[in-house]
């Protein structure tokens, strides 16, 4: 990367997050100066292919003059008013009736939030909020999943199951547990099926339960697909298996939707892509399509019963439910009932897109468990297929191959060694040839400099 003048000035006063801010330093960053569509612009006069819609976040596109329009008018006529204290405002009551219209039956009610780590702290002390107030106090533990991704506050990393993010700061935070994720790839037995490994992987959750003991469980916590452990999909048995040990043991179901949610697997919601039925759903990311930060909490009819129940629930945010975020959020909803963008997704550009990276993908001897559904897509690159063997210093490999994509001005990302993809869901077929060609441009590339490196 150039380090330009802009780049030096951004290093002179500003600590990103999820980075080395001493290698920053040296290397330089990036600048991106617009966007329009599935492409965003450097300041070096570079167009480059946002295969990530962001951070998993732009499901509409970019450049959608609508929104900013509905932004303007709405700090016009009410910039910033709070939801505490028996107050409300009409663009945030707009967005509730819009949102549970879009949810599965029995969601009614959402709670809302600035972000996807909000939404996880808030579901967090709100399962446990609901338990109390039905008279069940000591059920209390949350359960989630290692390589989950809940967000970045010391509740969402404890709630995650990233282990360089609990390294840092002490974490996770007591009353947490972790069970091994859902990766058929990586964990599954010699001759074990997806559906009998599926069921192996629900069943840890089972053993945990009654190792803590399902009086103190409040809650299993997990995203419908792992998006930042790097698209993993469960297997079809996992999910229903999973319900029903949660009905079993009376404890609450939850889905963090802060990526599948708003259209990214061919449905509202992962949840129904996947065939479960959750109690509480955590949303953020597509919500406004990343243009400016919210997040809601839907809220099963149940819980909403039991909380009502308890008095007053002491959190909040003072941008809960912020009547410029909310009224962009509408209007994003809107664009994706209006112009039938997840319907396109479903039948149209998230088969397509299957298909092409399955067919591309095959040539390669360095990447294997391809895999992905809607317009989220992940593979793995590993050094020996036949017998699965990854690279060593996980990420590393990763790293190297999403280097070689920058440098060709697409984004990509690399989680460890699974590379993933997350474009706009507005990308078109034309797009979709275009992003892949220059991802097997890219992974030609790899492939050699790995040839050479390992002597093959
Ligand atoms: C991104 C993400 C979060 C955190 O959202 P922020 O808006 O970054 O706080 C939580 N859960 C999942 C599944 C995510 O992908």
């Amino acid at each position: 990367m150039t380090q330009t003048a802009a780049s030096v000035q951004d290093m002179a006063h500003h600590l990103h997050p999820f980075s080395d801010n001493k290698q920053l330093k040296e290397s330089g960053v990036r600048v991106i100066e617009k966007a329009d569509g599935i492409y965003i612009y450097d300041n070096q006069g570079n167009k480059i292919i946002d295969g990530m819609a962001g951070l998993w976040c732009v499901n509409i596109g970019y450049g959608r003059k609508e929104l900013g329009d509905i932004a303007k008018n709405q700090m016009d006529e009410l910039a910033y008013y709070n939801t505490f204290f028996k107050t409300s405002h009409p663009a945030v009551i707009n967005l509730s009736a819009k949102l549970a219209e879009v949810a599965p039956a029995g969601f009614n009610h959402v709670f809302y939030t600035g972000s996807g780590s909000e939404s996880v702290d808030s579901m967090m002390r709100m399962v446990r909020h609901y338990w109390a107030s039905v008279g069940k106090p000591s059920k209390t533990i949350l359960i989630g999943r290692w390589n989950g991704y809940h967000g970045s506050t010391i509740g969402g990393a404890s709630m995650g199951g990233m282990k360089g993010m609990h390294a840092q700061g002490g974490l996770p935070i007591p009353g947490i547990e972790h069970i091994e994720q859902p990766w058929y790839y990586g964990l599954h037995n010699e001759g074990e099926t997806p559906e009998e490994f599926g069921l192996r992987a629900a069943n840890w959750l089972e053993e945990r339960i009654i190792e803590v003991g399902a009086d103190n469980v409040a809650a299993f916590v997990g995203e419908p697909i792992q998006g930042a452990g790097g698209v993993i999909i469960p297997p079809s048995t996992y999910w229903p298996r999973i319900q029903e040990i949660c009905q079993k043991y009376n404890i609450l179901l939850v889905a963090d939707e802060v990526i599948c949610g708003f259209g990214r697997t061919g449905s509202w919601f992962g949840h129904e892509t996947l065939g479960f039925k959750p109690d509480i759903f955590t949303t953020a990311k597509g919500l406004s399509s990343g243009y400016l930060p919210i997040g809601a909490v839907f809220v099963g009819d149940k819980v909403v019963e039991g909380i009502l129940q308890g008095g007053e629930f002491n959190h909040g945010f003072t941008y809960a439910g912020h009547p410029v975020s909310a009224a962009v959020a509408l209007k994003n909803v809107q664009i994706l009932q209006d112009e039938k963008i997840i319907q396109n997704v479903h039948d149209v550009t998230g088969p397509y897109m299957q298909q092409k990276w399955r067919e591309m993908l095959a040539q390669f001897k360095y990447v294997d468990d391809v895999r992905g559904v809607g317009l989220i897509q992940g593979f793995t690159l590993v050094k020996n297929k036949a017998t699965r063997e990854m690279f060593p210093n996980e990420g590393e490999t990763g790293t190297a191959l999403r280097d070689i994509f920058f440098r060709n001005n697409l984004i990509m990302r690399a989680c460890g060694d699974h590379i993933v993809a997350s474009p706009p869901l507005t990308i078109t077929k034309e797009e979709i040839d275009l992003m892949l060609a220059t991802a097997e441009k890219c992974i030609q590339e790899f492939e050699a400099n790995m040839d050479a490196k390992l002597g093959a």
